[in-house]
């Protein structure tokens, strides 16, 4: 069997710039990334807005406000370096009425206290840049920008190649035990020993966590989250991003409009529970998921707090008119006509036994491994960042050579 120094268990973007900067930290050491799909970026990674966020709307200090803010600039580097698609568009974020105009205001100092560059608009300035919005006012974050994440993570992988590192698509982690020399990871595609693991698998983190001895603390409910499209000769009502003031107490965006780097527009997403961990439409379902999900009481904690706004997501969910009644409140020239069903992706959103989501980014330290156990959006704008940190806690190829196997 062979012995790796690293694991990295998970072929999302956490997983392979975590592979990529810790093989650039550690050149000759032997890197594995096991990946239970046939492709890379197959789940969160590869169904999200593709959204460069910049940080406005995270808590000031956090790790996702400081991450997004240095992610937005590497990610653009990134990209720039290596001859990828993106575009840094910048995008309005706007009040419709009244009662918004508070939030929006308090968006804006909290940007301003992230460190971003933002402008206040009048409702006659948001019309200069997106002239089918209707509003009372907005903030343009200028540093906002779009690319896609698949594209990204496929360029990942290429360079943890380059760097020697070895990528097993195909591979889902089933056990982990403790061998010979370390951890033996034992997949459907064989069994591999690692001194040292990295979980990154994002929709599963908290269950790798288990099986590698780890209690994360909290348990990943997927929130699915469901896109329609505007139809190709509608595409003009949007230039470029355009988002409403979100709920502070929620932690989704509130459905809106995204100019995708294909040049599609993309509106949504809602935010439901998914029967699924990645169930991509209403009729997945899967009972160890969903029986999970039900018989835990920070679940039960959470409807209590957020019923209404569950109840309103449902109701966008089934109801086609109640998704547009929402996009009209930013663009009143939106028909049910215009739009047509899209893709749909689910978020790894881990929450805690009283029913409060994980707000900020979670590593969590494991006998000779760390596993990333909430890493939420902003995480793939922040994924080359969020990466540093997890390499900071890992130690050198020189130490794992004399540690102690890992009994999980
Ligand atoms: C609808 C939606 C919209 C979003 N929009 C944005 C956005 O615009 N901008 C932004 O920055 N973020 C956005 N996000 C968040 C972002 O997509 C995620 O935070 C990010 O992709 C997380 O990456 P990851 O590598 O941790 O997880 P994933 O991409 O889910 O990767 C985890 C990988 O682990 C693999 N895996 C799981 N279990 C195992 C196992 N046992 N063995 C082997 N492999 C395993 C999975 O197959 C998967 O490929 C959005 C998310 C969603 C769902």
């Amino acid at each position: 069997m062979p012995t790796y120094d690293y694991a990295i268990i998970g072929g999302g973007i956490v997983g392979l710039a975590t592979a990529m900067t810790l093989g650039h930290r550690e050149p000759g050491a032997r890197l594995l990334v096991l990946e239970k799909e046939a492709h890379w970026a197959a789940h969160q990674t590869g169904h999200n807005s593709g959204v460069i966020h910049s940080g406005i709307y995270y808590k000031p200090g956090s790790l996702k406000a400081r991450l997004s803010r240095e992610g937005t600039r590497s990610m653009v580097e990134f990209c720039a370096e290596h001859g990828l698609r993106h575009e840094v568009c910048g995008k309005v974020i706007v009040a419709t009425v009244e009662h918004e105009l508070p939030g929006l205001e308090s968006l804006y100092r909290r940007g301003l206290e992230n460190g971003l560059n933002l402008v206040r608009l009048r409702p006659e300035e948001v019309r200069e840049i997106e002239p089918h919005v209707r509003c009372l006012g907005g903030i343009r974050v200028p540093s906002t920008g779009i690319v896609s994440y698949r594209e990204v993570s496929e360029k990942l992988a290429a360079l943890v190649a380059a760097q020697g590192g070895e990528l097993r698509l195909n591979a889902a982690v089933k056990i982990i035990r403790p061998g010979r020399h370390a951890q033996v990871l034992v997949t459907d595609g064989g069994e591999f020993e690692a001194r040292f693991l990295i979980n990154c698998a994002g929709l599963h983190c908290d269950r790798v966590a288990r099986l590698g001895g780890v209690d994360p603390g909290a348990k990943i409910v997927p929130f699915r989250g469901e896109y329609y499209e505007l139809k190709p000769e509608r595409r003009h009502l949007v230039k470029a991003l355009v988002y409403p003031v979100p709920n502070p107490a929620f932690p989704f965006l509130g459905v809106h409009f995204t100019r995708m780097i294909d040049g599609t527009v993309h509106a949504g997403p809602n935010a439901v529970l998914s029967l699924k961990r990645e169930g991509y439409t209403r009729t997945d379902f899967n009972l160890r998921d969903f029986a999970e999900v039900m018989a835990f009481a920070g679940f039960w904690r959470l409807i209590a707090r957020h019923a209404r706004e569950g109840l309103e997501e449902m109701v966008r969910s089934f109801s086609k008119a109640a998704f547009v009644r929402s996009l009209r409140r930013l663009i009143p020239e939106v028909e049910p006509d215009d739009l047509v069903p899209a893709h749909a992706g689910v978020r790894a959103q881990a929450l805690h036994k009283d029913g409060k989501l994980v707000d900020d980014f979670l590593m969590v330290q494991g006998p000779n491994a760390v596993h990333v156990c909430n890493a939420p959006s902003p995480a793939a704008t922040a994924s080359l960042e969020i990466a540093k940190v997890i390499v900071e806690q890992v130690p050198p190829r020189r130490d794992l050579r004399s540690a102690a196997p890992a009994v999980p």
